[in-house]
């Protein structure tokens, strides 16, 4: 029987390519494909090593919000975030090692460099390394917020400090503004 899109639900999926030599299931409506990572890694391993430091600027991609259901064995399938610089998530089945892209997400996959290493996409370590630069990202614009016009300059000096060999010195002397600030 064939697999139907996990995003149109009544389109059957069809045998279409991502690469040259890497075969997928896509569907012709939403332009998503489903790629099994049996296949992905098989591809992955005839490929040249690649230089990770050639990703261009990210660019934006349409994301499905919704939990999508594997096609294969109708189990939802889990969302993981690519990168923290884009929104978007690839879909993988657990069960079957099936991942869902979305039309164009092959291309965004690529522009970030990841086409070679998918699959570290889906490990604990790279969640928590997106969720720590979220999280500081975060604190980054809470502190915009409440600093206002002074922000630059305060972001300015942190700089400074930061590769300065007095910077505890420096701190010190400071410390002493803020003691003297009426309470
Ligand atoms: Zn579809
Ligand atoms: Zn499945």
């Amino acid at each position: 029987m064939a697999s139907l899109c996990p995003y149109c639900k009544d389109r059957e999926l069809n045998p279409t390519r991502i690469e040259q030599s890497l075969p997928a299931l896509g569907c012709e409506h939403c332009g998503g494909t489903l790629l099994s990572l049996v296949s992905y890694r098989h591809w992955r391993e005839r490929q040249p090593a690649q230089d990770d430091a050639t990703a261009d600027a990210p660019i934006e991609v349409k994301d499905t919000p919704l939990a999508l259901q594997c096609p294969k064995c109708d189990r939802f399938m889990s969302k993981f975030r690519l990168t923290a610089d884009t929104r978007n998530h690839v879909d993988l089945c657990v069960h079957c090692d099936e991942v869902w892209l979305d039309n164009g997400e092959w291309h965004l996959i690529d522009r970030l460099a990841l086409a070679g290493s998918l699959t570290r996409v889906f490990t604990q370590p790279w969640q928590l390394h997106v969720r720590h630069v979220e999280a500081e990202r975060r604190a980054e614009e809470r502190w915009a917020d409440r600093l206002g016009d002074d922000y630059d300059r305060a972001r300015e000096l942190q700089t400074w400090l930061r590769d300065n060999p007095n910077a505890r010195d420096v701190l010190t002397y400071l410390q002493q503004v803020l003691d003297d600030l009426p309470r």
